[in-house]
This record gives structure tokens, C-alpha cells and sequence, in this order.
């Protein structure tokens, strides 16, 4: 096997019961018996702390605390910073905070790589909920942006990890995979009798059982319900089925696997009426067993009608739904389960373990290639922004750019001719940006340099950085041309006035080589026919990526892509006026968003960038 030990962390394990755990365990137990070294390290929650071998994989128990849920390891930090090497490839199963803070952290510290696992996306409930943004803002975005991979469950999570966190790199969806054995279940629900519906599942609140129970009371046929599971929902239900007097419901509390098998083979239906799931491993089960099926319509596995009885999770929806099973004829729910069966197969574990082998694979792969990678980790990356003319919607430029945390120059040119007054910053304006930004000087009143005489050039380079000294009470160290356009005599001027850095208009630039005469990255607006040849040359000719990059946003985030891959500056440009003028807000705002919070990108305004310049080799 190519594969060298992966090591699994999880916050949970069995004994400790929950999907998640179940999940991870058979994972390590397939790759195990596949032949992949992996080892897994856990909080002693549900055992006693140490080290066992339990199917052939190592687990190790840490001690721990609880919180709210959730195990707090702190060993853990330590476990890793005296275990995990360069070439370790932790497999972070994330399904709660903290776990995911200390594998970051101890990876910014040892540089091992992280594929981070996200078996369930937290969303707002409890008194925690509140936090959950600052949350997902401080921890969450920095440790997914520097995971070497992410799996996710399903599409939707795909979608946020791309949209909502900007990450860039390998993400893939991989399923829960099902045990062979359920496939093997013989079943034998009786002929005669009430009809047994089976709940498996936590007893939350999502899970909606109160309404199941509401539907098993109201409605008018013989029928038995068994609850199977545990949660903070309990008691609820304890009460609900008294007080209505329901005989026919029963809670069994949490059961084993093989328990639970047995009640697959028996019942005549798994109802699951929740509001959400993400990959309802008791669904699988079901259907490889071939239980019909009562769920709620579009969560977790995508099911259709021609697999299963699709419901609302309402009174009126679970009774439908059941009267809807005990009607249908016996060929009828036959085929039902046989189409459930079918989709299951392609959820053995057999099969799906390739796709994970394949992953630590490509990982190793990176790895190899580590003279390479691991330069690249050690690099700067840095990223600045510009914005030139002091135009009056720099305002909301400005709030745009601190609300996403990204640094810049607003190069002002306190008399630009090309605008009315009124459309122009005020003196109290340009104040208020330079609190948050660099100002830069863009001439006194925006005129192409070499149409002036040069007594006059040198008037509207020295005397527009007086005027902005003047109204920022800061020193104005970077300098603009305006239109892009000077002359070499104009950059001695630039350099005799005082300034450190002037940028110019020149695009796909990602280093520094002059700091008077310094290139941008990309344009916040659309060059059309004129950028063909260079877009082109950077898509490198393949052309569906080539039309794509001839929208400026795409562009602008593809170059971050190879900012990040191949380290350099990336520098972004444009004008707030000309944002607005093509109705662009929306696309810069998500332009933004890709390239902002990136953990491994130092950002910063133009003129810190004269500094790097001295310090590169
Ligand atoms: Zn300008």
C-alpha cells in the first residue's frame, strides 16, 4: 500500500453512540481493511482514556471534559505537536467547535496537512447559537481556507464551502458508505397485524417526533410505533405519549446495530419526518434492508417518489403519508423497496472506499512534490487594493473593503477636472478615509502628465501631496499617474517630491520590480477585445476558461487562485465611479469576499509593499 498513515481525529467515538461516530468508524475500519495505516485519535468520552486496538485500528482515548456538547480535549494539542510530523496527513472530522481549533493550530506550528471533514454544518440553535458567526468568522473560515481538502455531504454544503468561504482548493462530496451486512438482512414483517413503523435517530428537536406522534394518535388505523434512540427530547415525548394515552408508541432508548437490525427485518416502514438531515445514515440502512421508507421530501439523501413516500413533516403530511403505505398494494411497495435497494448498492463501503484512497493519494502526491509545496507554504503572499480619482462613492467602496477586512490606497486627486465639484470627496471626506486607508496623491487636478509642460507636472505631483498632508495630518508616501501615462522625467519628479511608490495601469503583474513604476494585477472592469491575447495566455488557451476570465470578477478571481498557488502580489485596481457606472457592486462585493480572510495572504496598502520589495531576495 502507497498510502503511510493517515491519522483520524474525531471528537467522538464509539462506544460513544451518534452518526458521526458511526460514520468515522467504519471509515477507519474499511480503510484498515484495505490495507491504509490509519490510527484514531479521540476524547475518552463513552470509554476509558487509552490506547486499544479495535478492529485492527488503533484508537487512542485522550482524557477530557464536556461542554455543551461538546469534548474538550486539550491533550490533543499536545498529542499532535509530539506526533504529527511534515509528511502527516490528519483526517479532521469536523462536527463540532474545537477539535477543528486545535488540529489548525497544531498544524501552523508542526506544518502537517489537514483534510477537513465536515460531517455536520453547525447552524444556529441553543444559547450558543448567538456566537455561531463570530464563530464561523474567527475559526471556521481559517481552518477550512487551510485545509489540503474538504469533504462535504451533499451539494449544499459543497455551495457554501465555495460561495461563503471562498475555498478554492480540492472539495468533495463523498457519502456515508452502508455495511454489507444490512444488504443481507432477510426480512419478515408479518402478514397479519397492526403495521409497525420504526423511528431510528436521535430524539432532537429538528427530528420532529412530537408531530409524529400527534399523526400516530390521530390516525385511524392499527398501527405500532418504535422509537429507537436517545436525545434531549425524551421527556417531551415520555409526556406527550401519557398524556394522550398513546399505548402504541414505544421509546426503546438507544439500541446496537445488530438490535436495530432486527427491528429493520421486522417493521413495515422507517418514518423520518424531520425538518433537516444531511446524509441520514438510517435511511441507507433502511434501504439496503428494504424497508419502505416515509420521509420528508428533499432532505439529506435526494430520494424520489419511485423510492420512497415523500412527505411534509406536518400532522397532515405523516398521516397521508402512512395511509398512502397501508394502502398500496404488495407489488406496489415491492417495487418501492427494490428501486431504495438499488440506489443503496452504490453506497457500499467496498465501493466508496476508493474514492477516499484516492483522495490521500492525490495528498501524498502533493506532498512528493513537497520541495515545491512546502516553499509555497513558507512564502508571502501579499494582497493590496487601489482605487484612484476621489470620487465621492469611494465612500462606499471604503465601507465595502473594511467590512471584508481588505487593506488598499485611495489615490486622490483633490482637484480632478474630470468631475463636478459636488461629485468629488470633501476635504472631511478624504479625512474619514484615511482613518481606515492609505491616501496616495493622483496629481492636483488629473491631467495626462506628458500634455503639461513639466514646470507644471511638477506642481501637480508636489503640491497634490502637500494638499492631502494637509488635509489627513499623515505623510502621502505613494503616488498614481494619471491615465496611466508619464514620462521617465516625471518618475524623477515623483521620486524628488518624497514619494516611495507609484503605480501605474499595467495589468497581470504579480510581482514588484520597480517600486516607482509598479504594475497592477487586475482591473475591476471589463477590457473586452483589447485583453484577448492576455486573457487567453493566462487561461493557457484553453478557451471555456478563457471566455470565462473575460468577466473581470472571474478573472480577478482566478488570479488569487495563483496568487495562492504560486505565491507573489496580487494587486486590484479600479474606480468606485466606474463600479457604479456599470452597476458592479454585487461583483465586487463577491470578488471580495473570494479573496479576503485568507489565512495564508498578508494584506496590506500599496505603500507597505515598498517595504517587501526591499526585503525580497
Ligand atoms: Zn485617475
Amino acid at each position: 500500500m502507497k498510502t503511510s498513515g493517515i491519522i483520524h481525529v474525531s471528537a467522538y467515538y464509539p462506544p460513544h453512540l451518534g452518526g458521526q461516530e458511526i460514520a468515522v468508524q467504519d471509515l477507519v475500519t474499511q480503510l484498515s481493511r484495505t490495507g491504509v495505516n490509519v490510527e484514531v485519535i479521540t476524547s475518552n468520552r463513552g470509554a476509558r482514556a487509552g490506547v486499544s486496538i479495535e478492529d485492527g485500528v488503533l484508537v487512542t482515548r485522550l482524557r477530557s471534559a464536556e461542554f455543551g456538547h461538546t469534548a474538550i480535549t486539550w491533550s490533543l494539542f499536545f498529542w499532535l505537536l509530539r506526533h504529527a510530523k511534515q509528511d502527516t496527513v490528519v483526517h479532521l472530522h469536523f462536527g463540532q467547535a474545537f477539535v477543528s481549533e486545535v488540529v489548525w493550530l497544531a498544524s501552523r506550528i508542526k506544518h502537517f496537512r489537514y483534510i477537513m471533514h465536515i460531517h455536520c454544518y453547525p447552524v444556529q440553535s441553543g444559547p450558543m447559537g448567538r456566537l455561531l458567526p463570530l464563530y464561523k468568522r474567527l475559526f471556521l473560515r481559517r481552518e477550512i481556507q487551510y485545509a489540503e481538502a474538504v469533504v462535504v455531504l451533499n451539494s449544499h454544503h459543497r455551495r457554501i464551502i465555495r460561495s461563503d468561504y471562498g475555498y478554492a482548493g480540492r472539495l468533495l462530496v463523498m457519502f456515508n458508505g452502508l455495511d454489507g451486512s444490512f444488504f443481507e438482512a432477510k426480512r419478515s414483517a408479518a402478514e397479519s397485524g397492526p403495521a409497525k413503523l420504526l423511528f431510528v435517530g436521535r430524539l432532537t428537536l429538528g427530528k420532529n417526533l412530537d408531530i409524529l406522534l400527534e399523526a400516530v394518535n390521530e390516525i385511524n388505523h392499527d398501527i405500532t410505533l418504535d422509537i429507537i434512540g436517545d436525545g434531549e427530547c425524551r421527556h417531551q415525548l415520555e409526556t406527550i405519549m401519557k398524556d394522550k394515552g398513546l399505548k402504541n408508541a414505544r421509546l426503546h432508548g438507544r439500541l446496537s446495530r445488530d438490535e436495530i437490525k432486527e427491528f429493520y427485518a421486522t417493521s413495515d416502514a422507517l418514518i423520518l419526518p424531520s425538518s433537516y438531515e444531511a446524509q441520514p445514515i438510517v435511511l441507507l440502512e433502511a434501504m439496503a434492508a428494504r424497508v419502505p421508507i416515509i420521509v420528508t421530501k428533499g432532505i439529506g439523501v435526494e430520494l424520489d417518489t419511485r423510492a420512497a413516500i415523500l412527505i411534509e413533516p406536518t400532522v397532515e403530511g405523516i398521516t397521508d403519508g402512512i395511509e398512502n403505505l397501508l394502502g398500496m398494494p404488495a407489488d406496489a411497495r415491492e417495487l418501492l423497496t427494490d428501486v431504495a435497494f438499488e440506489r443503496a448498492e452504490g453506497r457500499r463501503w467496498d465501493t466508496l472506499i476508493h474514492s477516499y484512497i484516492q483522495l490521500y493519494e492525490e495528498v501524498e502526491n502533493s506532498l512528493r512534490s513537497a520541495g515545491l509545496g512546502m516553499g509555497l507554504r513558507m512564502k508571502t503572499i501579499m494582497l493590496t487594493t487601489s482605487w484612484d480619482d476621489g470620487h465621492r462613492d469611494d465612500i462606499r467602496l471604503a465601507r465595502m473593503l473594511k467590512a471584508y477586512g481588505l487593506k488598499g490606497t485611495f489615490y486622490v486627486s483633490p482637484e480632478d477636472q474630470e468631475f463636478a465639484r459636488q461629485d468629488l470627496l470633501t476635504a472631511h471626506e478624504i479625512r474619514n478615509i484615511s482613518l481606515d486607508f492609505e491616501i496616495g496623491a493622483h496629481t492636483l487636478t488629473h491631467p495626462r502628465l506628458p500634455a503639461i509642460p513639466e514646470g507644471q507636472a511638477e506642481e501637480e505631483i508636489f503640491g497634490s501631496k502637500t494638499v492631502l498632508e494637509e488635509i489627513t495630518g499623515k505623510k502621502v508616501e505613494t503616488f498614481c499617474y494619471p491615465y496611466g501615462s508619464y514620462t521617465k522625467a516625471h518618475v524623477q519628479l515623483v521620486k524628488k517630491a518624497g514619494y516611495r511608490y507609484a503605480r501605474t495601469v499595467t495589468r497581470y503583474r504579480f510581482e514588484l520590480a520597480d517600486p516607482y513604476e509598479t504594475g497592477t494585477s487586475v482591473h475591476a472592469y471589463n477590457h473586452g477585445c483589447y485583453d484577448m491575447w492576455r486573457i487567453a495566455h493566462f487561461a493557457r488557451f484553453r478557451p471555456v476558461r478563457a471566455l470565462q476570465y473575460s468577466e473581470w470578477d472571474a478573472l480577478a478571481c482566478a488570479m488569487f487562485d495563483r496568487v495562492i498557488r504560486e505565491g507573489g502580489i496580487y494587486h486590484l485596481w479600479g474606480h468606485s465611479w466606474e463600479i457604479d457606472k456599470h452597476n458592479d457592486w454585487d461583483r465586487l462585493e463577491r470578488v471580495f469576499r473570494y479573496i479576503s480572510a485568507h489565512p495564508q495572504v498578508k494584506y496590506v496598502a500599496n505603500g507597505e509593499l515598498g517595504t517587501y520589495a526591499k526585503s525580497a531576495p
